[in-house]
This record gives structure tokens, C-alpha cells and sequence, in this order.
């Protein structure tokens, strides 16, 4: 049946992202298989040696970031679909993305509305971190990140911003285009096309508003199983 098509689908998207993975380690593997058999020369200057081994490890950091975009979260098992507390998840997701944030001077404002939502947790989990981890590197002098939820009917709608660099009108229509960074070879290109593969797969919506020296807002929509009214409870930190 349809509805059996559909599942199957979904089902797919770990092992579809695992297999991408191992597709885009392979360069930076062989790049740095180069680097160490060029340093098997025995009569190499100590200065060719120092290069190699710097370029070597940078590539290693950069299938690291690879890794990252990904799947950080990810136990070789089937992706499991849950019931997720929206604000248990996001204070999950900010405990790992803190010492980044502290690292930038960022400070984090929340206001979260515990609700539901159906899906797999750690591919809700690595949405959050694609998502907040630009927003922290979009602000390199300090500034805030801001996430908020509340009730849209029966979405629960979730608020990411940041006041940094922001995004043209060219950056923002090619976001989530794979291997498109701004950032060099410190960017990947791959966390919000993982993001947006993520929030299609919880049949959920993305939209981004943005403004160039001002900042950006992601705002996430998702399907929520219910609709009682618990207190927001508001935190600052
Ligand atoms: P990466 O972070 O490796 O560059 P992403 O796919 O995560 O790749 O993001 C792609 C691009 O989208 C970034 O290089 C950046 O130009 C832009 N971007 C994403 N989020 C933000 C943000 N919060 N503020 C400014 N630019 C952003
Ligand atoms: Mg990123």
C-alpha cells in the first residue's frame, strides 16, 4: 500500500546517510595517504615534512566535519521513530552545542514548549546541531543564539536565530545546495542539506529569513501529536 511505500522511504534515510559518508571521507582518506607517503622519502626537508604533516592533518579534520554534518549521534541501527519531547530534545542538542557557543562568546536564550513530535531522535538531534552550529559560526565576535517554540494549530513551531553576518538573497536561495559553503575549506556544505533532508523526513518545513550584518532566522514547523498547553518555561543562561 502507499502508506507502507512511505514508511519504507523514511526508513531509509540513516542508512542513505551512512552510505554518503563513506562516499565523501574517501577524498580526504586518499589526500592524506598522499601526505604520508610522501613523508616516507627519506631525504625530505624538514620543512616539506612539517607541510605534508599539516596538510595531513587538516584533511583529517575535514573528514572529521564531514563525519560530523552527518551523523554525529548515530549507533549503527535502524533509524527508530519515537514520541519526542521538543524540549527535552533542544535542551539535549544545547548541552552538546554549549561549549561551542562559549567558545564564540555566545550567549543562548530559550523559551521552550514541551510538546510532541514523532520522528528519530538522533536525526532530530543532528538537525538541531547542523542548524545552531552555523548560527554560532555565523557570529565570530559573540552575539546570541535564540531558539523558541510555541503551538501553530497542530505544528509545533521552532524559532533559531542568531544576530551574525547573515545571508544575501544568492546564499539564502542556494542553502542546503550540497557542498555549497562560504566558509573555504573550514565548510562542508553539507549540514543544512542533511538539515533540510532531516526536517523533510520528520514531514516537517524549514524557512529562513535574513538580513546581511543583522542575522538569520530559522524557522522549523513539524507535526505535533498533541496540544495541551504546559507553561513555556523560559530560561536565560
Ligand atoms: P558549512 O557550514 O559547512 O558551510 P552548511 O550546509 O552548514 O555548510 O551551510 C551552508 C552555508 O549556508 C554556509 O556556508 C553559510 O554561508 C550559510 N549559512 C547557514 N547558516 C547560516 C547562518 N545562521 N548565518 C549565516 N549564514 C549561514
Ligand atoms: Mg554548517
Amino acid at each position: 500500500t502507499r502508506m507502507l511505500k512511505i514508511r519504507t522511504e523514511k526508513m531509509e534515510l540513516v542508512s542513505q546517510l551512512a552510505s554518503s559518508i563513506s562516499h565523501e571521507v574517501r577524498n580526504p582518506l586518499t589526500v592524506v595517504r598522499g601526505f604520508l607517503q610522501l613523508l616516507q622519502q627519506v631525504e625530505l626537508p624538514k620543512k616539506k615534512k612539517e607541510e605534508y604533516v599539516k596538510l595531513a592533518i587538516s584533511e583529517i579534520d575535514r573528514a572529521e566535519s564531514i563525519i560530523g554534518d552527518y551523523l554525529t549521534f548515530a549507533k549503527p541501527s535502524k533509524e527508530k521513530e519515537e514520541f519526542l519531547n521538543t524540549k527535552e530534545e533542544l535542551e539535549r542538542a544545547l548541552e552538546v552545542i554549549k561549549p561551542l557557543a562559549n567558545m564564540n562568546s555566545v550567549a543562548i536564550e530559550t523559551a521552550f514548549h514541551p510538546c510532541w513530535i514523532r520522528g528519530d531522535k538522533q536525526l532530530f538531534q543532528q538537525c538541531l546541531l547542523n542548524i545552531t552550529k552555523n548560527c554560532i559560526e555565523a557570529m565570530p565576535n559573540g552575539g546570541t543564539l535564540r531558539i523558541h517554540t510555541h503551538f501553530d494549530g497542530n505544528k509545533v513551531v521552532i524559532h533559531v536565530s542568531d544576530n551574525g553576518i547573515g545571508m544575501t538573497e544568492e546564499q539564502q536561495r542556494r542553502l542546503g545546495e550540497p557542498y555549497y559553503t562560504t566558509k573555504g575549506k573550514k565548510g562542508t556544505g553539507l549540514g543544512m542539506m542533511v538539515a533540510f533532508r532531516i526536517i523533510e523526513n520528520f514531514n516537517g518545513s524549514i524557512s529562513v529569513s535574513s538580513e546581511l550584518h543583522k542575522g538569520t532566522t530559522f524557522t522549523l514547523c513539524l507535526p505535533t501529536l498533541n496540544t495541551d498547553t504546559e507553561e513555556v518555561a523560559s530560561t536565560k543562561e
